[in-house]
């Protein structure tokens, strides 16, 4: 195939992305391969996605098995690859159930209709409140952009949908305020993402819990960024001690590159989701359980949590040296584990340009931040390179300041 020249944009597709101009041909590791020739660090790993790097080989062996045997049947048939995976997320979590899905949005669709419906089954149809919190990012369907919150994405869209608030991020006092008796759920990232790696302490989480359980109404966590190790944890929600939640969305990571998501719940948030109330095409299909299997099983394992954590802890340590070199560039350093912000002086798309001239490849977000959301397999070198080419994107950033 010829290489589409990346500075043209193709008229035929719809032009709902900023996008840079640059594409890919070849991924290795770390490593991206640019259509023209040069290689980058990739520090995006397709927005917290491809947590095992690319192409890694366990993953490609997965889906080559897989692709010669059965890709897809259906949901009405027994589909073991996916008890497989829905038995290892219970073992390792809160949850008794799972339903999957292609995408981070079905999951959010699934858990926010199991919130209402649980209600509506235990005899309080009224409690169709769904909380969520500024700043958030649930994914784009007409549930989710009403959870977050968002303006820009829920202008020109029409009426807003019923039942959807939003408290400021981590205000305790206007959650208390605002859950009460017609509450179905609270929905929150533990760490927001495309807000700009913005993380709630322990505390918080706990409180969450408390006032969820004191008013009825279930937790929702939104952990399709977040978790999957990104925090140095399975899940970002379990360094807080007893604020496991009643339903969890997951994605991204999960697939490893593969489309794969899924809603999590005990037994008894999933109440009302009995036979007829859901459903899915693909969702939970051979093809996407096999390497969502394999992909679960490297990223759960011990070793690379703990290695996240060191690594996480590395960069943290050189990223805020860099913030006390370049005070007039960075303002803040946030996030947790390996969803890393860095609040900028400078526009966040124009540093993500100075970066990219250093071959280092990072994402935006919101309040002007850029984030890191390198694979989790990045190693200390890999990290140390990073820090570099960050270092060269201040300079310029700083000369651009100055200019
Ligand atoms: C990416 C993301 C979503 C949406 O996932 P899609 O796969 O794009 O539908 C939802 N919530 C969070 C926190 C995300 O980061």
């Amino acid at each position: 195939m010829p290489s589409p020249s990346p500075t043209v944009p193709n008229d035929h597709i719809m032009g709902v992305y900023n996008r840079a101009p640059l594409a890919f041909e070849r991924g290795e590791g770390v490593r991206l391969f640019s259509t023209d020739g040069d290689v980058y660090l990739d520090c995006v790993a397709g927005i917290a996605v491809d947590a095992l790097g690319h192409a890694h080989p366990k993953l490609v062996a997965a889906l080559k098995t897989q692709g010669e045997k059965l890709w897809h049947v259906s949901n009405i048939f027994r589909i073991p690859e996916q008890e497989a995976l829905a038995t290892r997320l219970c073992a390792a979590t809160f949850a008794d159930v799972v339903f999957f899905t292609n995408s981070g949005t079905e999951a959010i669709e699934c858990a926010l209709k199991a919130a209402r419906k649980y209600h509506a089954v235990n005899g309080a149809p009224e409690r169709i409140e769904i909380i969520g919190f500024e700043g958030s990012f649930h994914g784009r369907s007409y549930a989710a952009v009403n959870a977050s919150g968002n303006a820009a994405y829920l202008d020109g869209f029409g009426p807003r949908l019923p039942g959807y608030t939003q408290i400021a991020f981590g205000d305790s006092e206007a959650l208390k305020a605002a859950i009460g008796p017609t509450t179905a759920a609270v929905i929150v990232e533990p760490v927001q993402g495309e807000g700009g790696a913005r993380s709630l302490t322990e505390a918080q989480l706990q409180e969450l819990r408390e006032a969820c359980t004191e008013a009825g109404a279930l937790l929702i966590y939104d952990e399709i960024q977040c978790g999957m190790g990104r925090t140095g944890r399975l899940f970002a929600h379990e360094w807080a001690d007893g604020a496991a939640p009643d339903i969890m969305c997951v994605a991204k990571a999960l697939g490893g590159g593969f489309p794969v998501g899924a809603c999590l719940a005990t037994a008894e948030a999933a109440k009302g989701m009995v036979v007829g109330a859901h459903g899915s095409t693909y969702g939970g299909n051979p093809l996407a359980m096999a390497v969502g299997i394999a992909a679960f099983d490297e990223i759960a394992k011990d070793e690379t949590l703990a290695h996240v954590r060191e690594v996480a802890g590395y960069l943290n340590q050189q990223l805020s040296g860099l913030k006390d070199r370049f005070p007039d560039v960075v303002l803040d350093i946030r996030g947790k584990g390996l969803l890393i912000g860095l609040k900028l002086a400078t526009p966040n798309r124009e540093f993500m340009a100075l970066a990219r001239d250093e071959k280092l490849l990072i994402a935006g977000g919101g309040d002007n931040c850029v984030r890191l959301l390198p694979p989790l397999v990045l190693s200390l070198d890999e990290a140390r390179e990073a820090v570099e080419k960050l270092e060269r994107a201040c300079a310029s950033a700083r000369r651009s300041l100055a200019a």
